[in-house]
């Protein structure tokens, strides 16, 4: 048990060395980054050392898991504030039970999922943030089980959606740079569609871009929010 804590005690304190000079380097301040560790895959004792060790941020890529991995964890009221991302695809009759658990959701990249959210928030009585995922344009969609996310051009249209809705808060977009891809040019991609929907909501300020191989060229491009699993957690059993 100690051995995991001092793993992962290690681990935060590279991440968090790459991410103090990647800001350097890209003449950015740390306090506009926020760490969310995605602990897909590991325990919720992994969870509670996160937690105990200072990260206000978790990230959770699939339900029902991630539903059971939050009760267990928030049962013991020891980190109230803990925050909860679900950051994997959502499927339309999953979507409704992740806004009883989920305080933000990265992944809205269709309409459709909107009225759904919208739905569940109302019945659990939450306000949920939501992000717009937008698929950047290398993803070759032939490859079949590529990537998720909204085209570029209809961000903006899930973003009002989100907005109007009672019981969403729209908080920015997100992508992952596509497999293969320049992540820099992808980020930069991501960020031309952040200004826009910025423009319109300019509350909407979150840009959730970067996972373990790739925070250097996110933050370059001005995310706010990285995703960070492997490099803090180690190498997951599986692909997840
Ligand atoms: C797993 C996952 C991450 C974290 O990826 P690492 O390579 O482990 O850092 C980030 N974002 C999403 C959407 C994920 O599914």
């Amino acid at each position: 048990m100690d051995s995991r804590r001092d793993e992962l005690i290690a681990n935060l304190a590279s991440v968090e060395q790459r991410i103090v000079s990647a800001c350097a380097s890209a003449g950015r301040s740390r306090e506009e980054i926020t760490l969310i560790v995605i602990t897909k895959t590991y325990p919720s004792s992994d969870v509670e050392l996160l937690a105990e060790l200072g990260v206000t941020d978790v990230g959770e890529n699939r339900h029902p898991e991630s539903g059971d991995k939050h009760d267990e964890v928030m049962r013991s009221l020891k980190w109230p504030d803990l925050r909860w991302h679900f950051v994997g695809g959502l499927q339309t009759n999953k979507a409704n039970a992740v806004t009883r658990y989920a305080d933000v959701i990265h992944s809205v990249d269709r309409l459709k999922l909107v009225a759904v959210l919208e739905r569940g928030a109302a019945n659990a009585g939450r306000m949920v943030t939501c992000l717009v995922q937008v698929g950047l344009s290398q993803i070759d969609v032939s490859q079949g089980a590529g990537r998720s996310g909204a085209a570029a051009a209809d961000a903006l249209t899930i973003a009002e959606a989100i907005e109007g809705s009672e019981h969403l808060t729209l908080g920015g977009v997100m992508a992952v740079a596509p497999l293969g891809a320049d992540p820099q040019a992808a980020f930069d991609e991501l960020h031309e569609v952040a200004t826009a929907v910025s423009q319109r909501f300019p509350r909407a300020t979150t840009i959730s871009a970067g996972m373990s191989d790739d925070l250097e060229q996110a933050i370059k491009a001005g995310a706010t929010h990285l995703r960070i699993g492997r490099s803090v957690l180690g190498e997951r059993p599986f692909l997840g």
